[in-house]
């Protein structure tokens, strides 16, 4: 068990930017990329403990990831999304889009800062990926209705490159994103220990070499995306995302990252509960000194190149600097870009 009074508070931290909530245990959908839905115990975070964490000092320029499992399953999904707005919170309601209905019913209580749908191909296609029938009828008509009756609301798709679709699945969502006029997140499938219940199937993406033929296409712009090849040929950024990325699960556990079953403590296993409410046993534990020395452990730890921890990570790097290195030398294995200067230039 997490002994609070065991732990002490220091102060080198940077700002939590970002931080992503597992809402529930539970799954609608039916991914090839994906074991969550094969969970049928339902747990779910606590809506009082989420009201009072959102309102934590240090975290008040927080944006907020909000999933599951499927975000639309939680049972207080809506009571969330309105603690949010009425908290004046930036955050994004991330779904599977298999229920538009419980989407349209959040307007009838509150809005939608952002909504963000996952898009793995285009038409039946996705469906099949997603094991979802009719799921892309269904982002269709969200999409359509959304935009037709809440301007407030940014709509964007998010794909994910995988084993598990091709080239032209890409370029048919791109596509799909012009003509609807929204933002597409593209994201790297990775291997994750994250997902308890895997199979041989989720083992996907970074042992092959496939996805090198998406590079023209991901070029543009996306600094994730372009040095995801410098990654793969041993590129090492340090690891900074996990000291401004909070991940709160469900049940309670804090976590090192989205990918690692790494576990900082957890906010509800307290000794004292007359002293300690969640929101304070968070601030502890994400400020004692053990949390730190896990995070300076793990700094040099490159073992994903998920976007969702990695795009901070790689929005510090200089692209510049770093792709004429890239050509001369097949790979690379330097802590730092200035690591890596000095040995080219020497
Ligand atoms: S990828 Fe998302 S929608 Fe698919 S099973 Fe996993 S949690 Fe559910
Ligand atoms: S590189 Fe960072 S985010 Fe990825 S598994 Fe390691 S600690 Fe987690």
């Amino acid at each position: 068990m997490f002994d609070i009074s065991k732990t002490t508070p220091i102060d080198n931290f940077m700002p939590v930017t970002s931080a992503t909530v597992y809402f529930t245990s539970l799954c609608n959908s039916g991914c090839q990329t994906c074991d969550i839905w094969k969970e049928t115990k339902r747990e779910e975070f606590p809506l009082e403990a989420f009201k009072e964490i959102i309102k934590l000092p240090w975290l008040k320029d927080t944006v907020w990831a909000l999933i599951g499992g499927e975000f639309t399953v939680y049972s207080k999904y809506i009571e969330a999304i309105k603690a949010l707005n009425d908290a004046g919170k930036d955050y994004y309601f991330i779904t599977n889009g298999i229920l538009p209905k419980k989407i349209q019913k959040v307007y009838e209580h509150t809005t939608i800062k952002n909504l963000s749908l996952s898009l793995d191909a285009f038409g039946e296609e996705h469906d099949r990926l997603r094991g979802a029938p009719h799921n892309f009828k269904k982002i269709t008509e969200i999409i359509d209705w959304v935009k037709a009756n809440h301007r407030e609301t940014r709509v964007r798709v998010c794909y994910t490159m995988s084993n598990f679709n091709t080239r032209q699945d890409l370029k048919n969502v791109i596509a799909f994103a012009r003509e609807k006029n929204i933002d597409l997140k593209l994201g790297i499938a990775t291997n994750a220990e994250f997902f308890q219940a895997r199979t041989e199937k989720s083992d996907i993406t970074l042992t092959t070499d496939e996805l090198y033929q998406f590079e023209d296409l991901v070029n543009k712009g996306d600094q994730y995306l372009q040095l995801y090849r410098a990654w793969k040929r041993g590129y090492t950024p340090p690891c900074d995302s996990i000291r401004e990325h909070l991940v709160l699960m469900y049940n309670g556990d804090v976590m090192l990252c989205e990918a690692k079953m790494v576990k900082l403590g957890n906010i509800f296993e307290l000794e004292d509960k007359t002293h300690y409410t969640p929101g304070k046993a968070l601030t502890n534990l994400w400020h004692s000194a053990e949390t730190r020395r896990t995070l300076e452990d793990y700094r040099t730890c490159n073992d994903c190149w998920m976007s969702c921890m990695r795009k901070m990570d790689a929005k510090r790097q200089s692209v510049d600097k770093i792709k004429p290195y890239q050509a001369v030398y097949g790979y690379l294995n330097y802590r730092t870009i200035s690591d890596l200067k000095e040995k080219v230039t020497s």
